[in-house]
């Protein structure tokens, strides 16, 4: 089986190439997926998918298969912005080859890891899907600042509830078996207003959030590590003000603060910490995990609050063993575990839904987001067989 799933692999090859540089040539950034979707969705309905759906927010969806056991294979077609553009040293939207590398925004992350998926459905279409399992590949939006968003939604209103998930984003062909939790909270002080020339009748709100602002700084040091995740670790990244006028005393501030969670730390024990700190005690600051309001392509509008689990998947467990000998199968080579620094749609389908999930994706992780962003083509290829050949190892 895994001789032939590399032989099909193989013969997408350029295929695959050109359907990359043409999605890379398709910018597509979050909140912006519509034009990528579409292109992306053809490709589905080409490769004879049995069925191919864009849900209300935005996500593709292709099936294949109807049987009971549901693998998804997840990834996200959104990318980050293009940034300072006299950084980059070639068309960030050309999707450029060179000597069997395919340059450009979102070649790493993720855009890669979705051609991979979206052939290897093709693969299993021919192939022919057991009877008693379904695929879905989900390629999902809105991932670039809101991960895990896109997949509250597949679950709750899709109704699209898999056993397992395999998230495509890069991972240099290694398998990822967790990352640390995040959670964007604010902290915020009241002050009163007085003239500037009267400081003494006012209470400057900036001067009750310093302390608070020195405690975070020391707090880091103190924050505790693990093995598989790392440590966990709280920054300071925004302060702001109000005030009625720059000669008065300001009235509010607040900052806003980037909070990572190792193994063991839970969001609301974050936010609890931050509550029971002595300086945010004097100054009565009120501490809360940040909403946003999150704008689909679709015109769908939505509130999410920025709190993203830490999950990891136990090196034992059948998913990861099966995802394991799939790649010794196919590769004769070690497969190696590692975890992300990054935070992925395992926000949700582990951290909240407690669905097992692993990652493999083409591309190595250290360009993904920078001006050097890419993806070898032979990533892309055993990617592909990767996903392939792990639906009929796979053991719930
Ligand atoms: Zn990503």
């Amino acid at each position: 089986m895994e001789q032939k799933i590399l032989r099909q692999a193989e013969s997408y090859r350029d295929e695959a190439v050109n359907f990359l540089r043409e999605i890379i040539a398709i910018a597509s950034p979050v909140g912006r997926e519509g034009a990528v979707v579409e292109r992306i969705k053809e490709e589905m309905v080409q490769g004879g998918y049995d069925e191919v759906k864009v849900d209300p927010l935005g996500n593709l969806l292709g099936r294949i298969g109807s049987g009971e056991r549901i693998l998804a294979i997840d990834g996200h077609c959104d990318t980050v912005e293009v940034g300072n553009p006299r950084l980059w040293k070639i068309d960030p939207f050309e999707g450029d080859l060179r000597e069997g590398i395919v340059f450009g925004r979102g070649a790493s992350d993720q855009k890669g890891g979705v051609v991979s998926a979206v052939y290897a459905g093709k693969i299993i279409k021919e192939l022919g899907i057991p009877d008693d399992m379904t695929l879905w590949v989900a390629v999902s939006v809105l991932e670039e600042g809101y991960e895990g968003f896109n997949w509250e939604y597949i679950i709750k209103e899709d109704r699209i509830v898999p056993q397992a998930v395999i998230l495509t984003e890069p991972t240099d062909m290694k398998i990822s078996i967790g990352h640390k939790g995040r959670a964007d909270v604010r902290v915020q002080t009241a002050g009163h207003s007085s003239h500037g020339s009267r400081p003494d009748l006012g209470v400057n709100a900036i001067y009750k959030m310093m302390p608070i602002v020195q405690q975070i700084e020391q707090l880091d040091a103190t924050l505790p590590g693990s093995d598989l995740l790392g440590k966990a670790s709280i920054t300071v990244t925004e302060i702001r003000s109000t005030s009625p006028n720059l000669n008065a005393v300001p009235d509010s501030a607040q900052i806003f603060i980037d909070r990572r969670l190792t193994e063991g730390e839970t969001v609301s024990g974050a936010v609890e910490q931050l509550k029971n700190l002595s300086s945010v005690k004097a100054a009565q600051g009120r501490v809360e995990v940040a909403q946003f309001e999150v704008k689909s392509y679709t015109g769908l509008r939505s509130k999410t609050t920025s709190s993203y689990n830490t999950w990891w998947m136990e090196p034992e467990h059948p998913l990861v063993q099966s995802a394991v000998e799939t790649y010794e199968a196919l590769f004769d080579d070690k497969a190696a575990l590692r975890t992300w620094d990054f935070s992925t749609n395992g926000v949700t389908t582990k951290g909240k839904y407690n669905i097992p999930t692993i990652g493999l994706g083409p591309g190595d992780d250290k360009y993904a987001h920078t001006p050097e962003d890419q993806v070898p083509v032979e990533h892309l290829v055993k990617a592909m067989a990767f996903y392939a050949a792990f639906l009929y190892r796979w053991k719930v």
